[in-house]
Formats: structure tokens, C-alpha cells, sequence
């Protein structure tokens, strides 16, 4: 690949997700001299699908975030991550089937999101507005909609994306940012699959009334994330923001639910769900809670969790007012190391594209945004060094920290999705508990020495 350095390049990016579009930013504020930068996506616009689910954002996110993107935009970030309430706490709490606790994140509270960049360490993050941080990252970024990639072109002194419209865009870099099924990945490293992990989800935003958040908060000691894992290789995940939705005088908060349970159940049963009615769906979510978990508070207030899903969007229509309708999904991931080093050239996958992460452990688009701040971080450095070498230094630290990401959130499922009895149920309380114990100890150096 020989690219000349006097000329200003181009980037192009396809997919304007969390990725493209912090990639765009970056390019533009710390790039802006030595290249322009197209983006396309394949919807139709901004609204064609819902970016809803809150989503976690880290320190290493929040600090990739502030790197990539301009003041203007910065000072924005508060509508997607409202500053802290007096009783929020921004970190992930744990049980087992019943409501009981194995460990807690620790974490130190800070009064917004500026705070947390300036921090020195890793104990700290921000629950998150997906849908709304997308609007913050269209701000002034002129997306060519309705072009879905299909593939692209390699030529001596460029690449072509190519589009199932018919048309076509050169550039000197390829950024593939569009996601799990990635046609650009598909045609670069054909052999990087995707893994199925064996278990299926169902993912919901609620809309939930004051006295379940109260009862949820205080079940999970006013942790914001709240997680449990069964006994039957089952898990659950919840996370909101204290902040209501409306203005109605009974406050309504807007969560994300999500239950996962093997796929063998399903398989075993022979059951025929239609994934396109979400009543059937949310129905079935709830049959599963009560076969795999026992009566119990927990219990009780997940069913009672799932059952808000009818009522839960004020904005949209009956019969069924979710954001967005339910679905039985499987979890998938990339692992990148999973292949040999692919070929450094002009086609460069960022995001999800070369490493989707299932969502357990809250970690996909937090490496999505460090993938930006490298990318640009290498490019940055290109002036007295060539193109290539670059991309070889960003490929290598993408593929291993990202995979170190991807194999911790695929381990902690499938290390739990076997039913356990009681002894094992006392190695896992011992072994969550140790690690709680080391955690704390790491948090208090980084604290307080
Ligand atoms: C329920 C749930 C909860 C999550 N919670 C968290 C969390 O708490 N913390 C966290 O860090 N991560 C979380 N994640 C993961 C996170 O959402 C993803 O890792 C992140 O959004 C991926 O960003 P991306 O830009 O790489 O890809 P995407 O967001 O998938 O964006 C890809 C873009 O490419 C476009 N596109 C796709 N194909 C084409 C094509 N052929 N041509 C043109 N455009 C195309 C799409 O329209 C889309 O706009 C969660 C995910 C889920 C599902």
C-alpha cells in the first residue's frame, strides 16, 4: 500500500453508530489537517431504527469520549448522562437467585461526568442514555443516509465502498464500523466468525413507577446496575436512572430489563414462540422466570418487571408501547484473537465490526470508544512514519485488548450457564466473595494512596 502523504486523504466511514460517529469527531478535531472524512449508514435517517437501552459508560469510555469530541459537543454530554442524584450510585451490585449479594463494584461518586475524566482510576462510570448520546453525536455531522455497504474495491491508490445502490465512494481508508454483521469484516477476514454463546435474551426498556425502583434500589443497596444470576444457568439485568421521564406527579423511570436463559430450554421443549408478537414473546419470558427461579421477592418483582413491557411507552400506540419491539435474541460475540493477525492495509474494522461483546458485563461500546481514541491516537502519529505501521500498531492493540473484553464477558456466561447444586452454589459464593474482598483492597489503594 503506498500512500501519498503530501495530498489530504480521505477517510470514509461506514456505520454511524457510538463508533463512526466518535471516529468522525476525533477526525475532524484532531485529525482535521491531514484528512477529510465521509460517513455513510444504511438507514434511511436519523429515526429509521430505535438506539434505544441504556447503556454504561466507563472511565476508559468517558476519557476515549472527551478525546474524540469537540467542546461543543462536550458540553451537551449532560442530556445523555444526567449528573449523579444524591442517592446514585453508578456501579453494578450482584446476587444469586434470591436476592443475595456476592459482590459490589466499587465505586467513587462524582457530581457529573467532567469529574469522572479527570479521575486516576478505573472505579468509576456513568449509567447512560444510548439514544440520547447518538442525538449528541449527529450534532454537525453530515451522514449520507440510506447507503448500505455491500462491500468494497481495492485499487493502487484506494479502495472503493461499495453500495447496494448501485454507487460507489473512493477513499484512502476504509473504516468498517457497521457492526456484528459487518459486510466489510465478512469480506476481510471472512474466517472471523461469530460465536453463539448458547443462551437467548430478551432485552426491554420499561417504563417503571416510583415504588419498583424504590423496591429494586433497595434490593440492590442503591446500585444503579443491577444484576442476578440463577441457579438453572440464568441471568438478569437491570439499570435505570433515578430520573423521571415525565412530568406526572407519580414519577416514572426508564430502565432496561433483560433476562437470559440456555437456549436448551427452548430447544428442549419444542416450543413455538412468534418473535414478531411481542405479547407472545414478553409471555414466554415470563414462564421461563417462574420455571427457572425460585418463589422469592427477586422473583416476584422480575415477573412484575417484565409485565410493565404492555404498558410501557406513553408515546406509542396500543397494543404494545415498548420503544422497541421484544425479540428472543441470542447472545453472540467476536473474539479477534480468534483468527491470526489480519493484513494491515487501507481497510480498517473499528467497533463492534471486529469485536461485539454480549452486554453483561457492560464493556461493547466502551471498547468501541477506545478503538477510536487509538485509531486516531496512531493516525496522529503517521507524520514521519508510514500508513502502514499505523494500522499494524492500532490492528495489534485493538485485537488484544478488545479480545481481553469479549473473553471475560463470554466467560462469565458460560461459566454460569450450567444448573449448579449446592456445592457448587457455595464454590461460586466463595469465589465472588473473594473477588469482592480484592476488589475492595484495589479500590481503597487507588483511593486513598
Ligand atoms: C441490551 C444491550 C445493552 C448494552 N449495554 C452496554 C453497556 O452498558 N455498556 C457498553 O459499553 N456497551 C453496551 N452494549 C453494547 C453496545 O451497545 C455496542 O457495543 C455498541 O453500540 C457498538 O457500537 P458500534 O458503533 O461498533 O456498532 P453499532 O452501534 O451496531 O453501529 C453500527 C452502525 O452501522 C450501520 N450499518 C450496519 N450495517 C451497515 C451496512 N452494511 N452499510 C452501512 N451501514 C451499516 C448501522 O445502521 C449502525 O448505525 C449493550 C448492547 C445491548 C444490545
Amino acid at each position: 500500500m503506498d500512500v501519498p502523504t503530501n495530498k489530504t486523504q480521505t477517510i470514509l466511514i461506514v456505520g454511524a453508530g457510538v463508533g463512526g460517529l466518535s471516529f468522525y469527531h476525533s477526525v475532524r478535531k484532531n485529525l482535521g489537517k491531514k484528512f477529510n472524512v465521509k460517513i455513510f449508514d444504511r438507514e434511511k435517517s436519523p429515526e429509521d431504527r430505535w438506539q434505544g437501552y441504556n447503556i454504561y459508560i466507563s472511565k476508559k469510555g468517558v476519557t476515549s469520549l472527551f478525546y474524540c469530541t469537540p467542546p461543543e459537543l462536550q458540553v451537551r454530554f449532560p442530556e445523555a448522562m444526567p449528573d449523579p442524584t444524591p442517592t446514585e450510585y453508578h456501579t453494578m451490585l450482584l446476587t444469586d437467585h434470591i436476592g443475595r449479594k456476592l459482590l459490589k463494584i466499587p465505586y467513587q461518586k462524582t457530581k457529573n461526568i467532567y469529574e469522572i475524566e479527570s479521575l486516576k482510576h478505573d472505579f468509576a462510570g456513568i449509567v447512560s442514555y444510548r439514544n440520547i448520546l447518538r442525538d449528541v453525536l449527529l450534532e454537525g455531522v453530515d451522514i449520507q443516509w440510506g447507503k448500505k455497504c455491500v462491500g468494497y474495491e481495492e485499487s493502487d491508490d484506494g479502495v472503493w465502498a461499495l453500495f447496494e445502490d448501485g454507487t460507489r465512494e473512493f477513499g484512502d481508508l476504509l473504516i468498517g464500523a457497521d457492526g456484528i454483521n459487518s459486510p466489510i469484516r465478512k469480506q476481510k477476514v471472512p474466517n472471523l466468525e461469530i460465536f453463539d454463546l448458547g443462551v437467548t435474551s430478551v432485552t426491554v426498556d420499561i417504563a417503571v413507577p416510583k415504588n419498583l425502583a424504590n423496591q429494586l434500589m433497595s434490593n440492590y443497596s442503591n446500585s444503579l446496575i443491577q444484576e442476578s444470576i440463577g441457579k438453572n444457568g440464568d441471568f438478569h439485568f437491570s439499570f435505570f436512572r433515578l430520573i423521571p421521564i415525565d412530568k406526572s406527579d407519580e414519577p416514572i423511570y426508564r430502565a432496561t430489563l433483560c433476562y437470559i436463559y440456555p437456549t436448551r430450554y427452548d430447544i428442549k421443549d419444542n416450543i413455538s414462540i412468534d418473535d414478531n408478537d411481542p405479547e407472545s414473546v414478553i409471555k414466554h419470558a415470563i414462564s421461563r422466570i417462574r420455571q427457572l427461579r425460585p418463589p422469592c421477592e427477586l422473583t416476584d418483582l422480575l415477573i412484575e418487571l417484565f409485565s410493565l413491557v404492555p404498558f410501557s411507552h406513553v408515546e406509542e400506540k396500543y397494543p404494545f408501547r415498548t420503544y422497541i419491539p421484544p425479540r428472543r435474541r441470542q447472545l453472540l460475540d467476536i473474539d479477534p484473537l480468534s483468527v491470526p493477525p489480519w493484513k494491515n492495509d487501507r481497510i480498517i474494522l473499528l467497533g463492534d465490526a471486529a469485536h461485539a461483546t454480549n452486554p453483561i458485563l457492560g464493556l461493547g461500546a466502551n471498547s468501541v470508544l477506545q478503538d477510536a481514541y487509538l485509531l486516531t491516537k496512531e493516525l496522529r502519529n503517521c507524520e514521519n512514519d508510514d500508513l502502514v505501521e499505523c494500522i499494524r500498531r492500532y490492528n495489534e492493540q485493538m485485537r488484544i485488548r478488545s479480545s481481553k473484553d469479549v473473553m471475560e464477558s463470554r466467560n462469565f456466561i458460560l461459566n454460569h450457564q450450567k444448573p449448579v447444586g449446592n456445592f457448587g452454589l457455595l464454590i461460586r459464593y466463595s469465589v465472588f466473595r473473594l473477588i469482592d474482598v480484592f476488589n475492595n483492597i484495589l479500590a481503597f489503594i487507588k483511593f486513598y494512596i
